[in-house]
């Protein structure tokens, strides 16, 4: 079954035309899927055959919370459960400036920094795009509070799964759905060098945070493995391209 969220809007129109819709219905569809609907009974504007149609080889995604806790200053810490079992977290907090989540990219870690519990367990999978997108959606839900801010620091490594999250980005910032600015949004990496380049040439004016936790080599090899494959020298530079 294919989860309708994982498709850009050109995937998702390509889909519907091979399934002889028109065009137009890929911005119907799209826009109900970032609103968070969960299921085609849901999208009114969308004809019953069309909707039975699309019931039988796709699927919305979904999470389903399984814990939610809220402190003091307001800050959300929600346990989602993937379709497959699996769980990740996702994390809204109040600024002055908006609300921002923090969401998760993979389930566990590859990456092996010494401090961090995530990776513990080594890495089980990728999120898919749609899964990225849906921490924002039913963070926003479950929490009532509209997100503008978006912030990629939660479990796993952005740039360890960089297919996934460069369509998670399409689909975020595009007008046709949620639609936050790139200027809104925050990319966190422990230094996957390679990537940062190919981050760069994708032209999305996001910003690019880097966890650095240590200022020498000597710290850092010791404390975090990719600095053993790519070292402070090299990733200053990829940071100033
Ligand atoms: S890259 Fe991030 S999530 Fe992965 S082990 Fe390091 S600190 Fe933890």
């Amino acid at each position: 079954m294919i989860n309708l969220k994982d498709f850009t809007y050109d995937e998702l129109k390509i889909f519907l035309e091979n399934m002889g819709e028109k065009a137009f219905r890929a911005g119907q569809i799209f826009k109900w899927l970032h609103s968070g609907v969960t299921s085609f009974d849901e999208m009114t504007d969308i004809s019953k055959e069309l909707r039975a149609k699309l019931a039988q080889n796709t699927y919305i995604g979904n999470l389903k919370p399984l814990k939610k806790l809220v402190s003091k200053d307001g800050t959300v810490k929600i346990l989602w459960e993937l379709s497959d079992g699996e769980s990740v977290e996702s994390v809204v907090m109040e600024y002055k400036h908006g609300n921002c989540v923090c969401v998760s990219t993979q389930v566990g870690c590859l990456m092996g920094c010494k401090f961090c519990a995530s990776t513990i367990g080594g890495k089980i999978r990728n999120l898919t795009a749609g899964e990225i997108l849906d921490e924002v959606i039913f963070s926003e839900k479950i929490t009532g509070k509209k997100i503008s801010n978006i912030v990629l620091m939660g479990i796993g490594e952005p740039l360890d799964n960089y297919e996934n999250v460069i369509k998670f980005l399409k689909n975020i910032g595009d007008k046709r759905g949620i639609n936050i600015g790139y200027r809104h949004i925050s990319l966190s990496t422990c230094g996957v060098v390679p990537n940062i380049y190919r981050l760069a040439d994708e032209k999305m004016p996001i910003t690019l945070s880097v966890s650095l936790h240590a200022g020498t080599n000597e710290t850092r090899d010791k404390i975090m493995p990719v600095n053993k494959a790519y070292d402070i020298n090299e990733l200053i530079k990829a940071c100033r391209n």
